[in-house]
């Protein structure tokens, strides 16, 4: 009966005690959810996407600066392509990424875990940055800079639609002209000229030419320095593997020795 007892008693001791971890559990969850809400959110909605602002960002570093450094031109403000016509530069160039789950905020030092958080906060507390009085939607020019074709390169077999491509083509060509005018000596002719071949020249139904055709930044150095930091990890493991097989053979040779010195002196008795 004693043991009845305190078997009961176990169980219910248990069970208390799931009972206090999730109550705790839940009260953590809400208080989470509280300091979410109390991010104080602006109705006023910004008409530009910051993704697609971003790889539009990202076309232009790779695709075009690389030209325009070599070149050693600057780039007018009445280029759209000019970083103060960027609506989130400002906001952009202040994201710390101090590792692949921390991301903190540059202007009042908070930190996230992954980079959209802090594009949220960047939305919710840092609105009055943005400079939404102009048309600066570096968005607006994806349909010219190929965005989609960056995002998904390999879905890249949607039916063309005549009208869109001549449309990319005109906001391209114009984008050429105001950024690059050819009036404006060799270097901005050349890069006249580049920007056409790198971005405008693919805005056709033709399959045959894709875009950047002039190339762009290495990326290969990523990966090669990713290898070499991997090898010169994996080098030293390897040493330590020979030498562990090789103490290993050493030690079976003086066995077999002593094995066949036993056997030479066992003999003559
Ligand atoms: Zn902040």
């Amino acid at each position: 009966m004693g043991r009845i007892k305190a078997i009961i008693s176990i169980f219910l001791v248990q069970f208390l005690l799931l009972q206090f971890t999730k109550s705790q559990q839940g009260f953590e969850e809400s208080s989470a959810a509280r300091t979410l809400k109390q991010e104080p959110h602006d109705s006023r909605e910004v008409h530009c996407s910051r993704e697609r602002s971003r790889t539009a960002w990202q076309i232009i570093e790779d695709y075009l600066m690389p030209f325009v450094e070599e070149e050693g031109y600057e780039i007018s403000t009445d280029c759209r392509l000019h970083p103060d016509n960027d609506l989130f530069r400002d906001q952009e160039q202040h994201k710390i990424n101090l590792d692949v789950n921390e991301w903190r905020c540059g202007y009042c030092k908070k930190s996230f875990r992954a980079e959209r958080f802090l594009d949220q906060h960047f939305d919710n507390r840092h609105y009055n940055l943005l400079n939404v009085s102009q048309s600066k939607c570096l968005a607006d020019l994806c349909g010219a800079l190929h965005c989609d074709f960056v995002i998904n390169s390999k879905l890249h077999k949607a039916k063309c639609n005549p009208a869109a491509v001549a449309r990319n083509r005109h906001v391209c060509e114009s984008l050429a002209n105001n950024c690059f005018p050819i009036s404006q000596g060799p270097s901005a002719s050349r890069l006249h000229e580049l920007f056409l071949r790198q971005f405008c020249d693919a805005h056709t139904c033709s399959r045959k030419t894709t875009p950047f055709p002039r190339g762009g930044k290495k990326r290969e150095n990523l990966l090669y320095m990713a290898t070499s930091i991997l090898i010169l990890m994996l080098l030293p493991l390897f040493y330590l593997l020979y030498y562990l097989y090789q103490r290993d053979m050493k030690r079976e040779t003086q066995v077999l020795r002593r094995v066949s010195q036993v056997g030479r002196k066992a003999k003559p008795s």
